[in-house]
């Protein structure tokens, strides 16, 4: 008999997904829709079936990292004009995506739909908005984002509103003004996943004070192991697991590593937003007067997923990796086949197949469905949709 060889840690971690669902929690595909030249938001034009040689996300790649379900972001920036229609319309994208690659996507509206999906050979797509600048400050628009199928919501991007502030912007509230206070408990009373992604520090520390659900990091790093403003700080890393939520580590070199982020650091201090322009082009500018960009590693990722683990538990930890929202991307992590490598690297460290299958997605399935059940406790007692404007509530 042949001796039975050792299996590899990517093996390994491949006949894991093959009943584990791998999550991965944040990415920028619509954007890339609605900007690209010749598709310009029609996603018939945009090829995402077959595979392309371009950017990082396409089906066949897609599949070929065993993806079983994707959070796609309807992301606007924050100083875009007509930001309610703009969000209207990059949801609008990813409907459209779910409608015309309805062979590959099963829209998934509630959590049990992403095994539904994985049994029926699909990737369940998962609504989220990024950045609440298309509400323009008013409750009523979050319900219609919520009936057009959004399950997640995260509060701003890269400029302080009207009611929250941005980690990437000045704190002009502290946290959370009253309107802020309403937005996180309809997104409880709705069921909507509340996403403290790009959020400042005080209303981390507000939206765990006010939500009843568990809430989310969609896509951010340990600020211990890099002191990128977008990290999560360690008091509220510790504030997390009696909230039972969820730290979703993202692949953005310069939120991985101290050395990219000092060398980015000059390009993001401009104002908010601008970087997003021309960003290749702003790095290559840069190389000139600072040298080389340094690089950012898959190892040194999972560092901060143990770390992370280490402060809230490996059961809250999970993948956010952004693709698509930044121009580059750690080596080893270059485009969506690669998340069952991030695993491997796990299995490799000592991480147990219970561990990683939380990692890979297990932890984003019961901390959704706990936000699910506090909705329906929340509707089942009466709680009364929440009405206004900042106007109204903040007294402005
Ligand atoms: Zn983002």
């Amino acid at each position: 008999m042949a001796k039975a060889r050792k299996e590899s840690p990517l093996a390994r971690a491949e006949r894991l997904l093959e009943t584990v669902p791998m999550i991965d929690g944040h990415n920028d595909l619509p954007w890339v829709i609605r900007n690209d030249a010749h598709a310009k938001g029609d996603v018939a034009k945009y090829q995402l079936a077959k595979r392309r040689n371009d950017g990082d996300t396409d089906i066949p790649r897609l599949r070929q990292g065993r993806v079983a379900a994707q959070v796609w972001a309807a992301f606007v920036p924050s100083n875009i004009d007509h930001p309610g229609r703009a969000t209207l319309e990059q949801i609008d994208v990813i409907l459209q995506l779910e409608q015309r690659h309805a062979d590959a996507f099963l829209p998934a509206r509630k959590a049990a739909d992403i095994m539904k999906a994985k049994r029926a050979g699909k990737i369940a797509s998962i609504l989220a908005v990024e950045g609440g600048v298309g509400l323009e400050s008013s409750l009523g628009p979050l319900r219609v984002w919520h009936a057009a199928g959004a399950r997640l919501m995260t509060l701003c991007h890269n400029g302080t509103l009207d009611w929250v502030d941005s980690a990437t912007d000045e704190a002009r509230h502290g946290g959370l003004t009253a309107f802020g206070r309403a937005v996180v408990r309809e997104l409880n009373r709705l069921g909507m996943i509340v996403d403290c992604a790009h959020v400042a520090p005080g209303a981390m520390h507000d939206v765990l004070a006010t939500s009843s659900a568990p809430i989310m990091f969609s896509h951010s790093n340990a600020r211990a192991l890099c002191d990128h403003v977008r990290n999560v700080p360690d008091d509220v890393l510790a504030k997390v697991p009696a909230n039972d939520g969820l730290v979703m580590v993202t692949f953005v070199p310069d939120f991985i590593s101290e050395d990219v982020r000092r060398w980015m650091h000059p390009l993001r201090s401009g104002p908010a937003d601008t970087f997003a322009q021309d960003r290749m082009a702003a790095i290559a500018e840069h190389e000139r007067t600072y040298g080389p960009r340094p690089v950012a590693t898959l190892a040194q990722l999972a560092d901060h997923i143990e770390y992370i683990a280490g402060k809230v538990g490996a059961n809250r930890v999970g993948i956010g990796s952004d693709f698509f929202g930044v121009p580059t991307t750690p080596v080893g992590l270059h485009d969506v086949s690669r998340f069952p490598h991030l695993l491997a690297e796990m299995f490799r460290r000592g991480w147990s197949d219970t561990h990683v299958a939380g990692l890979a997605g297990r932890n984003f399935l019961r901390v959704w469905k706990a936000i699910e059940r506090e909705g329906e406790r929340l509707r089942a007692i009466g709680t009364k949709p929440a009405v206004g404007t900042v106007a109204a509530l903040d007294g402005a």
